[in-house]
């Protein structure tokens, strides 16, 4: 029904709609084109900051790491040291914001991106996570931890060594805040995960299900935003990634490797995006309402070089897309599980 007419669908999440289009998908294209990312990368490069024993901008020399390697952000956007400290006057309001930022670099190959690396590797990298998210969540001023990945210059992000970033800070940001709202409010009324009952509808419809394995469901959610958006959504209801055991972990990586797989297989290039891992405030409450989940924002729409662009009416109205969410899962769903450089 919903597949030729233009219509707006409802994020159970944020609370906030968008715009769907599918009509429009046949029009020309005469925009811009992005230039292709290379796969060609050596393993070791010596003006890399992120490579092992190399020495970053700020003068610190990086350890000859094996596995998986953090640091504080030399050019953080947010610093602890600050004093605590408000401003108001009027309608003007602001207020200092302590907090820290950390690179975690996925990989000693510089070669490498997530989905080319072994689920082991991939699996160190969630512990890695966890490490993180339990030692900054612990600090008394940290009350949220955001772990995410700008993967791609068209993301915005200048080395292609493989890393992430986690900035930790002392507010609680909107999109929590957000989802919080509707995940408590959908608690407070069946006692049952939001996304625990929006797993099930999505399991029995199974239009947008992408992979799924003993513990993780990949999905384009039915509100995506983004041409090929997916969650990755644990089966259990879990509020944070701390509580995943061994088993989970691995099952995690395999999610995340299928799903970025897939991604690479659409265009066959090194697919942009930006991932991120929602999960409970780190500010002391239980938040029993909490299902962390992550997410995947990737920007490409119909080729490697043309990208969705985020302008005049998402801007000022809301998000619009063209193609539908059933659609995108349906491409996603059926690309090979093994990635393109590999296949003979
Ligand atoms: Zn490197």
């Amino acid at each position: 029904m919903l597949s030729e007419k233009p219509h707006r669908r409802y994020n159970i999440l944020t609370g906030e709609w968008i715009l769907v289009s599918p009509h429009r998908t046949k029009r020309p294209w005469q925009g811009k084109e992005e230039k292709l990312p290379s796969f060609d990368q050596p393993a070791y490069h010596a003006n890399c900051y992120l490579c092992p024993s190399n020495i970053r901008a700020g003068g610190i020399k990086n350890e000859n790491y094996s596995s998986t390697y953090s640091f504080v952000n030399d050019f953080g956007a947010l610093l602890l040291e600050n004093e605590n400290e408000s401003f108001e006057n009027g309608l003007l309001k602001g207020k200092v914001e302590k907090g820290i930022c950390r690179v975690i670099c996925f990989s000693p190959d510089h070669s490498l991106t997530l989905p080319l690396m072994k689920v082991s590797d991939i699996t160190d990298v969630i512990r890695l996570w966890k490490k993180e998210y339990k030692e900054l969540g612990e600090r008394p001023e940290i009350n949220h931890v955001q772990i995410f990945e700008n993967k791609g210059a068209i993301m915005g992000c200048s080395n292609p060594h493989p890393h992430g970033q986690i900035w930790a800070q002392s507010s609680i940001p909107e999109e929590i805040n957000k989802k919080s709202f509707h995940l408590k409010t959908h608690f407070d009324k069946h006692n049952r995960s939001l996304l625990i009952d929006y797993l099930e509808q999505e399991i029995k419809a199974d239009e947008r299900i992408v992979f799924s394995n003993d513990h993780f469901v990949v999905l384009v959610p039915f509100w995506a935003i983004w041409p090929y958006e997916t969650m990755v959504i644990p089966r259990k209801h879990y509020q944070h990634i701390r509580q995943l055991n061994t088993d989970e972990e691995a099952a995690f990586a395999e999610a995340i490797k299928v799903v970025t797989t897939k991604y690479d297989n659409i265009f066959e290039t090194s697919f942009p995006y930006s991932s991120g891992i929602h999960q409970r405030p780190t500010d002391g409450n239980e938040y029993s309402e909490w299902h962390f989940h992550m997410c995947f924002y990737p920007p490409l729409l119909r080729s490697a070089t043309v990208k969705k662009f985020m302008v005049g009416y998402e801007l000022f109205a809301n998000p619009q897309r063209d193609i539908t969410a059933e659609m995108a899962a349906k491409t996603l769903k059926h690309l090979p599980e093994i990635h393109f450089t590999s296949i003979e």
